[in-house]
């Protein structure tokens, strides 16, 4: 008993002077008594495995090797946020606020950090567990990892909800990254590139011991969960503070567009002085309840808006223009450029766009040009300085055949790009579309990755996506470096892919313009692809949010022949290409042409059941009240000039029962 006590206490001192040192910044004791301490902990547990804790200070130091992730759903969605540059943009938010919400909105300012984003899960004060955002649905667990990360609270304190997950950024200080790269060079290895993806990269290290030796940090700046008697994000993040988080202190309260401004012109000088990167502002309306009434978009909170600061600027000589072919036969023409520094990383390639632009901004072989680093990965070419233009230098004359497949490009008035319409005989396009086809959002095909694909591309294997429903091992085998085992994996990778829900097999078919949302509302809509193909243009533009491009690609895509053929190859191949059963079993027309809108809060279904209630019965949800609107499902607390709004237009109001009734729960 006594050593249990004397273990725990040990602990619990330890865990403040951690909290002191890493997320304070403010040290009370020497390193040399910490270690001490640390060593004497060490000691007692290594000698009394019976009281064993794995969120005791002294697993900080990890050693635990992870193999593979696991890929865990997360149980609240991260979202992107959606991008602004200028006051007009962030104006322009304010009005589609102020017209979805009743009363004054304030906002709060926070700032952006440029890093990993990671979602922590805890449970009873404990770290459960810590998950990459991914593609937003699903990521990596990476706890192990995690727990290595000093300013991660293992064990919380104060009065925190019982069950909580709480956003933040790994990043990784410029002076630690410094160092890193120091010991790296002495060590003579290259040098990493930037902060941003060495804090990324160390996430997913497989042994922990090498994440604890990285000066990571983790800043936290979002609290979800459900009743966690929170009412404001300014209040949240305050909260969040007292249980331990490392939460930055430069977050303010607006109450004005013209607030935000000052915020972001502070700032954008600022930085600079910070010790991490930091690429804009992020922006949220403050009230919790407002939040839930504005609601997200399929990629990003309604309520929320990051701020991107002016991109970094640099000049470099522009060495030759090459053109490269995407899946769909979309020529980009890129510059390849003297190396260049700039904003941390090493530029040796920029984006051109198309034709137009470098015409506009006449960009030539051999100029010296500006680059730009936005949020993109790639960087682009702002402009060109002329004086220092060679004297021989000649005006830019784009392709007018394709590199990889010599046909004569086409481009249709009003397309920006030139494409090779050699579909069928273009070795990136065919090596791209079944690459796009595997992919994980797609067809997600274990065992199988972009650089085979292109090998069975290039040996007569395979030609399109329906030819990997055919493959055999012993076709396989003589391959370079395909080993049975391999072989075997790449065949039942293919066979498991028939069991891919039907939304994501229309996304994976590459038809343009139809990426994951809209296959999801098409799929939804249709139910099958046998209805789908047989859809008309006006039918299509009747669906909600699809419009004339859309329409259009779809019903160009079904009429050529030998798409036709690829659809019934799939469908000899077992791959599904209507909703299953199950899924259709939750969907009727209950609601067929109902436009309804959601408002307040409600107790027996949550409000994202509920807009999912609605469309899986084919009514359309919308976001505000107007003459079309049908009705407005009412919870509690539903705006006062939003009732008012709904009663001069006679719009009905029904309560969740009353709604749930119809759809006869
Ligand atoms: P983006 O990756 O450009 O879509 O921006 C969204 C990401 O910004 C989020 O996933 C977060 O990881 C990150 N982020 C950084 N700082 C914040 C902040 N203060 N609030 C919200 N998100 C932030
Ligand atoms: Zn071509």
């Amino acid at each position: 008993m006594e050593i249990e006590q004397q273990i725990q206490s040990l602990r619990e001192e330890l865990r403040q002077h951690n909290y002191n040192y890493y997320v304070l910044d403010a040290p009370v004791i020497s390193d040399f008594e910490f270690d001490t301490k640390l060593k004497q902990l060490q000691e007692l547990e290594a000698a009394h495995p019976e009281f064993h804790d794995p969120n005791s200070p002294t697993l900080r130091v990890g050693g635990q090797v992870t193999k593979n992730f696991n890929t865990l759903v997360h149980e609240h969605r991260m979202y992107s946020l959606d991008n602004s540059y200028s006051k007009e943009d962030l104006l322009d938010w304010e009005k589609r606020i102020k017209k979805a919400v009743d009363g004054p909105v304030e906002y709060t300012c926070e700032l952006k950090y440029d890093g990993a984003s990671m979602s922590l899960t805890y449970q009873d004060g404990q770290l459960e567990k810590a998950v990459t955002r991914g593609d937003g649905v699903q990521g990596d667990e990476v706890t192990t990892n995690i727990r290595t990360i000093k300013s991660v609270p293992l064990q919380l304190k104060g009065d925190f909800p019982s069950r909580f997950d709480i956003r933040g950024e790994i990043v990784l200080p410029f002076a630690g990254f410094e160092a890193m790269n120091a010991a790296r060079v002495a060590a003579g290895e290259e040098p990493y590139r930037n902060p941003r993806n060495t804090a990324s990269g160390s996430l997913k290290l497989q042994d922990s011991s090498e994440v604890a030796k990285r000066p990571l940090e983790c800043l936290l700046y979002s609290v979800v969960g459900n009743n966690l008697g929170l009412t404001t994000q300014f209040e949240s993040l305050e909260k969040a503070a007292s249980w331990g988080f490392k939460v930055p202190k430069h977050a303010v309260l607006a109450k004005s567009i013209d607030e935000v401004l000052e915020y972001i012109n502070h700032w954008d000088v600022a930085r600079h002085e910070l010790p991490y990167e930091t690429d804009g502002v992020v922006i949220k309306v403050n009230n919790l309840r407002q939040q839930e009434e504005l609601g997200f978009t399929a990629k990003a909170p309604r309520w929320a808006m990051a701020y991107k600061f002016q991109a970094e600027q640099a000049s470099a000589v522009l060495h030759t223009i090459t053109y490269q072919v995407g899946r769909t036969g979309a020529i980009t023409p890129v510059a390849n450029l003297e190396p260049v520094s700039l904003a941390g990383t090493i530029v040796k390639r920029a984006s051109l766009h198309n034709a137009d632009q470098i015409a506009k901004l006449d960009i030539r072989e051999g100029d010296t040009v500006y680059v730009e680093k936005g949020g993109e990965i790639i960087p682009k070419i702002v402009g060109v300085d002329l004086s220092q233009r060679p004297a021989d230098s000649q005006p830019t004359k784009y392709i007018t055949h394709c590199p990889e497949c010599q046909t004569e490009l086409v481009r249709a008035a009003d397309e920006a790009l030139h494409y090779c319409p050699n579909e069928t005989g273009c070795f990136p396009q065919i090596v791209g579309r079944i690459q796009h086809y595997i992919s994980r959002k797609a067809m997600d095909i274990e065992g199988l990755g972009g650089e085979t694909v292109a090998l069975l591309v290039k040996e007569g294997l395979i030609t399109n996506y329906a030819d990997l429903y055919e493959l055999r091992v012993d076709q396989l085998l003589p391959l370079e470096r395909m080993a049975q085992k391999s072989a075997e994996n790449l065949v039942e990778g293919v066979a498991k892919s028939r069991e891919i829900p039907f939304e994501r097999v229309l996304f994976a078919l590459g038809i343009r313009y139809v990426g994951e949302t809209v296959a999801k509302k098409l799929a939804r809509h249709y139910k099958s692809i046998e209805a789908l193909s047989q859809a008309s243009e006006d039918d299509l533009i009747g669906v909600d949010e699809i419009g004339s491009a859309i329409a259009q690609s779809v019903v160009q895509w079904f009429m050529e022949e030998k798409h036709q053929q690829l659809v019934s190859r799939l469908q000899a191949a077992g791959v599904q290409l209507q909703l299953s059963e199950e899924v259709l079993a939750n969907q009727t027309d209950t609601l067929k042409g109902d436009v309804v809108v959601v408002s307040g809060v409600f107790h027996r279904v949550s409000r994202t059941e509920l807009k999912k209630l609605i469309e899986d019965n084919g009514g359309k949800v919308s976001s505000s009240i107007s003459s079309k609107t049908t009705y407005v499902v009412a919870g509690d607390k539903m705006g006062p000039s939003k009732r008012t709004k709904a009663e001069s237009l006679g719009v009905a109001l029904i309560t969740e029962d009353e709604f749930l009734a119809k759809l006869g729960q």
